[in-house]
C-alpha cells in the first residue's frame, strides 16, 4: 500500500514549498504531542495540590474537571485510536499477504519474527532478574500486611489458550477485538485471494484502497493527540500527584533501570549490529509513538501509530509490518517481562523467600508465556503477574503491595513493549530485503499523504 502512495507522490511532483509546509506541519506535531503531555502533568499536579483536601474547590475539581472534562476527553481519544485496531489489522495485513503473494514467504517471515520477539523477551527478563538480583529492592521490607491483598483472577489452561487462536467466528473476533483471532483471519483471506485469480485481483484491489482510507483516518486522529495527550496524563496525575513516583523508591527505581538497561542494551545493539541501521534516525523517528505509549499505557491502543511510523518513516513495507506489528502489539511485551521479573524478587525478598537457580530458570520461562498472553491494556501485566508468582509459590495478594505505584511503570513499561515491536519490525525488513533505506535515513521524511 505504502508502495503504491509513494509512487503515487512520484508521478505528482510536490513543490519544494509545499514540501517544507508539510515538513514544517509535521514537525509541530510532534512537538505538540511533547506539550501536550507536559502540560498535562503541570495541569496534573495543579489539580492535585491546590485546592486543599475537603474543600469545595477540591469537590468541584473532582466532580466536573478529572471525573468530568478530563475522563471524558482522555476516554474519547482512546476510544478513537481503539476504533482503528480491527480494520487497520484486518485491511492492513490483507494487503501485507497479498503483497508477499507467495505465501512461502509469509512462513519464514513468521518463524523469524516469533524467534526474534521470544529472544528479546527472554533477554529482558534476564537482565531484570540480574538488576534486580545485585540490588535487592525488597531488603528491609517485610511483608506484614499493610496493604491491600491482590486476588488474582482465574487464567484458562494452556490447551485452550491455544485453541483461542483460531476464530470460530471471525466476526465475534472483530467485535471482540481478539487480535491474535483477526491476524489469523485476515491471513486466511489472503491466501485464498492470492489463490483465486481474477476475482481475488479485485476483491484485493478493494482492499488496497481500503487501507489507504484507513491509514488516512490514523492520520486525522493524529491531528486530535496533543489534546488527548494533555487529558490523559493530567487525569492520572491529578488523581495520585506526586505520590505517583514515591514509596517503594528501590522497586521502581529497579525496573526502570532493567527497563533502560534494555532499551539501551538490547534493542540498540540489535538495531546496529543485527540489522545495521542507525539507532538514533530510529529513535528520533519513533518518538511520537513513545509519547502515544507513555500516555495511553497501552501497546494496542498506540498501535496504529507504531504501524504508521514503521511503514512511513522507517520504511518497512507494508507486507511485513502489516504482520510483525499486530502480532509483537499481542505477543511481544518485554517492558512487562522486565517488571514481572523485578517484581518476583522484589516480593520473594519481601518475604524472606530464597530464589534458587530453578525458581529463576522457571520465572524466565513463565514471564516469556505471561509476556506472551498479557492483553496490550493498561495494568495487563499485573494480572499475568499472579501467574509468574504462583510458579514459584508466592502469594498473589502480595502484587496488592506494588499496585500503587504501577501506574507510571505501566506508563514506561508500554513505551518498551513498543520499541521491542518496531526493532523487531525493521531487523526482520531488513533480512528480508523489505526496508527502503533511503526512507529510513532521511531525516525529512514527511508522511505520505493518500489522495
Ligand atoms: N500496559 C502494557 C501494554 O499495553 C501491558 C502491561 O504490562 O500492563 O503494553
Amino acid at each position: 500500500m505504502t508502495d503504491s502512495l509513494r509512487s503515487g507522490q512520484q508521478d505528482a511532483p510536490a513543490s519544494e514549498h509545499h514540501q517544507h509546509q508539510h515538513q514544517h506541519k509535521k514537525d509541530t506535531l510532534t512537538f505538540r504531542i511533547f506539550l501536550g503531555l507536559a502540560l498535562g502533568f503541570a495541569a496534573g499536579l495543579l489539580m492535585f495540590y491546590v485546592p486543599s483536601e475537603g474543600s469545595d474547590l477540591a469537590a468541584w475539581v473532582q466532580e466536573y474537571l478529572i471525573d468530568g472534562v478530563f475522563l471524558v476527553c482522555g476516554k474519547i481519544f482512546v476510544n478513537l485510536l481503539k476504533l482503528m485496531i480491527v480494520p487497520l489489522v484486518l485491511v492492513s495485513l490483507i494487503c501485507g499477504v497479498i503483497a508477499s503473494e507467495e505465501s512461502k514467504s509469509l512462513g519464514r517471515l513468521g518463524t523469524k519474527t516469533f524467534f526474534l520477539y521470544l529472544i528479546t523477551t527472554g533477554i529482558a527478563i534476564t537482565l531484570a532478574l540480574m538488576v534486580a538480583q545485585v540490588v535487592d529492592p525488597g531488603a528491609g521490607i517485610s511483608l506484614d500486611g499493610d496493604y491491600d491483598p491482590y486476588v488474582a483472577k482465574e487464567r484458562p489452561p494452556f490447551v485452550q489458550v491455544l485453541i483461542n487462536i483460531f476464530p470460530d467466528n471471525p466476526m465475534q473476533a472483530m467485535a471482540e477485538g481478539n487480535m491474535l483471532q483477526v491476524i489469523v483471519f485476515a491471513i486466511l483471506v489472503g491466501i485464498a485471494l492470492n489463490h483465486t485469480g481474477d476475482h481475488g485481483q479485485r476483491i484485493g484491489a478493494i482492499f488496497n484502497d481500503l487501507n489507504v482510507v484507513v491509514m488516512k483516518l490514523v492520520q486525522l486522529i493524529m491531528q486530535l493527540a496533543p489534546y488527548g495527550v494533555f487529558f490523559l496524563v493530567g487525569k492520572v496525575f491529578a488523581e495520585q500527584g506526586l505520590d505517583l513516583l514515591k514509596g517503594l523508591g528501590a522497586y521502581m527505581g529497579c525496573v526502570l533501570f532493567a527497563l533502560f538497561l534494555h532499551f539501551t542494551g538490547t534493542y540498540l545493539t540489535i538495531l546496529t549490529f543485527l540489522a545495521r541501521l542507525n539507532p538514533i534516525i530510529f529513535l528520533k523517528k519513533m518518538r511520537p509513538a513513545h509519547m502515544f505509549a507513555f500516555s495511553t499505557a497501552s501497546s494496542a491502543a498506540t498501535m496504529p501509530i507504531t504501524m504508521g511510523i514503521v511503514e512511513k518513516k522507517l520504511g518497512v513495507k507494508n507486507s511485513v509490518a502489516s504482520f510483525t506489528i499486530p502480532l509483537g502489539t499481542t505477543i511481544n511485551m518485554d517492558g512487562t517481562a522486565i517488571m514481572q521479573g523485578v517484581a518476583t524478587v522484589f516480593i520473594a525478598s519481601a518475604y524472606g523467600v530464597e530464589l534458587g537457580l530453578a525458581e529463576f530458570l522457571s520465572v524466565i520461562a513463565t514471564a516469556t508465556l505471561a509476556s506472551i498472553g498479557t492483553a496490550a491494556v493498561p495494568s495487563a501485566g499485573m494480572i499475568t503477574l499472579a501467574m509468574v508468582l504462583g510458579q514459584v509459590g508466592l502469594p498473589a495478594e502480595a502484587i496488592g503491595l506494588i499496585l500503587g505505584v504501577d501506574r507510571v511503570l505501566d506508563m514506561v513499561r508500554t513505551a518498551v513493549n513498543i520499541t521491542g515491536d518496531a526493532v523487531v519490525t525493521c531487523t526482520v525488513a531488513r533480512s528480508e530485503g523489505a526496508l527502503d533505506q533511503t526512507i529510513f535515513d532521511d531525516p525529512d521524511v514527511v508522511e505520505v499523504q493518500p489522495g
